[in-house]
């Protein structure tokens, strides 16, 4: 059967289903799920992200993360952990980069959070030779410092959605019009978890919540607190949610979420405040990608890159630049997010970002 033909049955069965339920149907039903299914990444896929863009992404990150373990006295052994890594590309730019550093390879336990098995296959080659060790949740990872990276996860999340109405709050739901799927409102209610939303919120507007995501950041937080350790978390989105950004794309173009059930990704913009104030055990800042990859020296590194190119080489080297760190690129859209430690100073990159807690 078709998922769209078991999402009917299902709606026909139990009622209209929230945009999460949906989404995590789309997105892992085993036999139909688009992560579950395929690998959707790069030219000839659905939509390209930063380290599949140029391996300076994933060197800046990866020379971050180690001087926040040597400011952390270089703790042996830790975790160095990536969520939803996809091809594997930026663990494999961050692996290289680092044996610059002195002890950083010997002390690491790698570790993977992937839902999606055709990803895993996909990571275990290009990681092949450093025994990563995968995991379906954040639950799984060791108890152990934890260095972390999570590029272009948390927007994968299943999100709810709902629109204000006086008061209360109607929901967005996925609903059946004879064989088509539709977006209905359900009718208005109030919701504790909007409560504080009244305050800066008028009538029509609409606000997303990613329970998953919060449950998540807080687990990552707590072992950061307790044992020591850095986060970085990199997506779009703002420092609230305030507005529809749920979205499918397909071949690199938008898509109606309801068309075809699997065979688009589904995502929504990051509300990272939510991430931040579910940690309140660790320290965190967000600045924007473009400027966070400035201050790590991605210039510095794309000119020494550029000297070796020349021709088409170099006119793409350029472009990569520009497009991971231009404001009219990935540079404002993008955010990263770092948690640490309250007893020590934030990891290269995020020093007097914009937002602090
Ligand atoms: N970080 C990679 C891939 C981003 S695509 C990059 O930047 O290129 C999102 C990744 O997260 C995929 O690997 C997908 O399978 C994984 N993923 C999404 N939701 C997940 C979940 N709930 N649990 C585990 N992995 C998930």
């Amino acid at each position: 059967m078709s998922l769209r033909d078991s999402l009917l049955r299902r709606i026909a069965a139990e009622g209209p289903m929230t945009l999460a339920d949906y989404m995590r149907a789309c997105l892992f039903d085993p036999d139909h799920g688009y992560y579950a299914t395929r690998d959707p990444l790069g030219a000839a896929g659905d939509f390209t992200t930063a380290p599949e863009i140029s391996q300076m992404y994933g060197e800046m990150l990866g020379l971050c993360l180690a001087q926040a373990w040597i400011d952390q006295c270089a703790p042996s052994p830790f975790t160095l952990a990536e969520l939803g890594p996809g091809r594997g590309t930026l663990m494999a730019d961050i692996l290289r980069v680092v044996r610059a550093v002195p002890g950083f390879l010997d002390a690491a336990d790698l570790h993977l959070v992937e839902a999606s098995p055709t990803l895993r296959a996909r990571q275990a080659e290009a990681l092949a030779g450093h025994a990563p060790t995968w995991h379906d949740t954040v639950d799984g990872l060791p108890d152990a410092p934890l260095f972390l990276v999570a590029n272009e996860f948390f927007d994968a999340l299943p999100i709810r959605q709902f629109r204000r109405d006086g008061t209360g709050w109607r929901e967005t739901m996925v609903s059946a019009e004879g064989e088509a799927l539709r977006l209905a409102l359900s009718p208005a209610t109030p919701h504790a978890k909007l409560a504080e939303r009244l305050e800066d919120t008028d009538d029509g507007d609409i606000v997303e919540l990613c329970q998953p995501a919060a449950t998540m950041a807080q687990a990552i937080g707590q072992r950061i607190e307790t044992h020591g350790g850095a986060a970085l978390i990199v997506d779009y989105g703002d420092w609230r949610s305030l507005g529809d950004t749920f979205q499918a794309l397909r071949g690199h173009d938008h898509a109606d979420p309801l068309a075809d059930p699997g065979a688009a990704d589904l995502t929504a913009h990051v509300d990272f405040e939510a991430l931040a104030r579910a940690t309140p055990s660790a320290h965190s800042l967000l600045t924007t990608q473009g400027v966070f990859l400035e201050r790590l020296g991605i210039t510095q590194r794309a000119e020494r890159l550029a000297a070796g190119l020349s021709g088409d080489a170099l006119a793409s080297h350029v472009a990569a630049h520009r497009r991971l760190t231009h404001p009219a690129e990935m540079g404002t859209l993008f955010k990263v997010l770092a948690f640490y430690p309250h007893t020590v100073a934030p990891p290269p990159g995020l020093e007097a970002a914009g937002q602090a807690q």
